[in-house]
């Protein structure tokens, strides 16, 4: 072989690679995800090996815009649009540890915003049901859990203060905005046994991220875990002024 046969033979062996690479990084994130797992989420601790594994499958570029996707896995939380944010995939991982899902559970979800964290738990549960305020965030989450085959979870536009009485008690519950005060309504549709994982403090600062458990007599434990930093929980009356 000469020079120039070598050069050629090179020179499309380097398009071949080029064109896997880019063709891997433009539709499939599964090396992002890797990363993200490895290097936010094992790395500090998370350790439930269902949560690790959910994770690593679920697209979760695929729950915001197409200009994001570059950064869908990266370590902090996104706009969604409406001032709203998908929580970093961190705080996922480890509020979807403290929570100790089980195959049997029956979970409610308030602040569904792109339904990402919906997605995580759908994976681990019986069912989700989960709540979203703002209409459009709520019918765009509906839409791209169903694009994606979700079947056991139900997305319904309101306000999560008063909770879902009708399907409660649930076995879980998980608040990803956080309210000034624990809200009494949801804790009273916590299941005995239940667990409850929530932000609570002012808005934007001071928070803490509480675990709940409700024994089987009824008393409720309080435990404060991390501080964080989560969108505020807002009333109804405050989004209709
Ligand atoms: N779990 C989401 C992140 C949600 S951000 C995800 O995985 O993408 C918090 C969401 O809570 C926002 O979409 C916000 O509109 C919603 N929210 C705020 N107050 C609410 C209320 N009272 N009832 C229901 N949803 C509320």
């Amino acid at each position: 072989m000469n020079v120039r046969q070598l050069s050629k033979l090179i020179g499309i062996a380097c398009l071949m690679f080029t064109s896997q690479v880019a063709g891997q990084d433009k539709n499939d994130y599964s090396n992002h995800r890797k990363k993200m797992i490895e290097n936010q989420i094992v790395s500090r601790g998370v350790t439930d090996e269902n949560v690790i594994s959910v994770m690593s499958e679920i697209p979760r570029h695929l729950f915001i815009e197409e200009s994001q996707w570059p950064i869908a896995y990266s370590d902090g939380p996104l706009p969604i649009g409406h001032g709203q944010t998908i929580s970093q995939p961190y705080i996922v991982a480890f509020m979807t540890e403290l929570l100790q899902p089980d195959t049997h559970h029956v979970v409610l979800e308030i602040g569904t915003g792109s339904g990402y964290q919906a997605a995580v738990l759908a994976k681990l549960v019986h069912h989700v049901f989960t709540i979203e305020i703002v209409s459009e965030l709520g019918r765009s989450a509906r839409k791209t859990l169903k694009r994606l085959g979700y079947e056991n979870v139900s997305v319904r536009v309101g306000d999560g203060y008063k909770g879902w009485p009708k399907e409660a008690p649930f076995d879980r519950i998980i608040l990803t905005a956080a309210p000034e005060e624990v809200p009494k309504a949801l804790v009273d549709q916590l299941k005995p046994g239940g667990r409850m994982v929530l932000p609570v403090g002012p808005r934007w600062w001071g928070q803490d991220l509480l675990v709940i458990e409700k024994d089987l007599t009824g008393e409720v434990i309080e435990k404060k875990t991390l501080p964080v930093r989560f969108v505020p929980m807002v009333h109804e009356k405050e989004r209709k002024n």
